[in-house]
């Protein structure tokens, strides 16, 4: 890396500190931002893997005291003379470099140091599990997949909110190993080609860490009696039961996520996420239309034509008195504030659709009255219709 291209990087900047940053401080932010870029965490993607080389080049000037030193004075007074002899670019000095290749184009030497990458990286390649059939190459830690559960829940329940339980058949640690994947009495033992490490230094490569140890499969661990259960892979596929906190209000086709309770993660990945899938029951006499709940009152025609007050069931037992005014038409929605979903955000109001409710039985005493009704009225209400013609 020669200190033309130290002009043009902003080493500070790609970690995300400022300049007067301590060395503390400086290998935290390092560590977060290695962890998240690593590509065993990124598998096949490209725009990790340059952030990586980014972060990590950066990182292995600033965490020097020495170059350090050197870099800031250049940032601050420009390379010294003689260096922009021969115009261009170096080249990227990455260029060519994957996994495991060999030097970059321009020659630039990025030594790194893996030994002390590992110790920062700490846990990435720590005791894992053994996955079955052995280790492979370019199996790092991996993160366990995201799993999906059906819960139906009563019409109360999902107004309410409830803490239930799903149940499901997953792959979960194994009760007989507890996830090592060793047999009960031994335990996962200590690589012997890397040590450990779970890396090997490939002194060519500028980026060892992209190669993880053959042998191990970048767990530092080998199962040499692998356990009976699981067959050495630590993880077993069985039913649990998993409880779950529903909050007020929930719809049918919501996903609930509950992170990490999803499949265990490999050789130390983290689990993956659960996500519960809501369906909601039908009410008897409620419906729901987003927070507000809808309820459809039947009315007779007296009350629909002269006005009066109806009571009116609530979702929580209880009852509401509402006023219907004179002349309401069959299918006007009143709305009653308050009673309807309680969320943490927000509650929703009931509606109550009246229909105007025609009897199909009639006693003597009523027949006379809506006949004497029908006597009285002169005016058709279809006139509009006629006289339009
Ligand atoms: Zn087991
Ligand atoms: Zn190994």
């Amino acid at each position: 890396m020669s200190q033309h291209d130290w002009l043009e990087k902003d080493f500070y900047k790609i970690l995300g500190v400022s300049s007067d940053v301590s060395e503390k401080e400086l290998t935290k932010a390092y560590r977060k931002l290695a962890r998240r870029y690593h590509p065993d965490a990124n598998p096949d993607d490209k725009g990790a893997e340059e952030r990586f080389k980014e972060v990590s080049e950066a990182y292995d000037v600033l965490s020097d005291a020495k170059t350090r030193a050197e870099y800031d004075q250049i940032r601050k007074y420009g390379p010294a003379a003689g260096m922009f002899g021969g115009g261009g670019r170096g080249g990227n000095p990455f260029g060519g470099a994957g996994s495991g290749g060999g030097g970059g184009a321009g020659g630039a030497g990025f030594d790194f140091d893996s030994g002390n990458l590992s110790d920062i990286l700490g846990g990435l390649f720590g005791a894992g599990r053994a996955t079955r059939g052995g280790p492979g190459p370019g199996t790092g830690p991996r993160k366990g997949d995201d799993l999906e559960a059906d819960l139906t829940l009563s019409f109360d329940e999902a107004v309410k909110g409830v803490t239930t339980s799903v149940h499901l058949t997953s792959d979960a640690a194994c009760d007989t190993c507890h996830g090592s994947g060793a047999a009960p009495g031994t335990s996962p033992e200590i690589c012997d080609q890397c040590h450990g490490r779970g890396v090997l230094d490939d002194n060519q490569g500028f980026f060892s860490l992209s190669q993880p140890c053959p042998r191990c499969g970048g767990r530092g661990r080998v199962v040499t009696t692998p356990c009976p259960t699981c067959r050495g892979s630590g993880i077993e596929r069985k039913p649990r039961q998993v409880k779950v906190r529903i909050p007020a209000g929930v719809k049918t086709g919501q996903r609930i996520r509950l992170k990490g309770r999803g499949a265990p993660g490999r050789n130390g990945g983290p689990a993956g996420d659960l996500y519960v899938v809501v369906r909601v029951g039908n009410h008897e006499l409620f419906g729901r239309k987003g927070d507000n709940l809808t309820i459809d009152v039947p009315i007779t025609f007296a009350e629909a034509t002269l006005g009066g007050r109806i009571t009116v069931p609530t979702l929580d037992g209880s009852t509401v008195t509402l006023k219907i005014p004179p002349a309401t038409p069959s299918g006007k929605t009143f709305r009653v504030k308050g009673r309807g979903v309680a969320t943490k955000k927000s509650t929703g109001d009931l509606l109550v659709t009246v229909k105007v409710d025609v009897p199909s039985e009639l006693s003597e005493e009523q027949r006379a009255a809506v006949e004497a009704f029908g006597a009285a009225t002169t005016a058709s209400p279809r006139d509009h219709l006629t006289s339009a013609g």
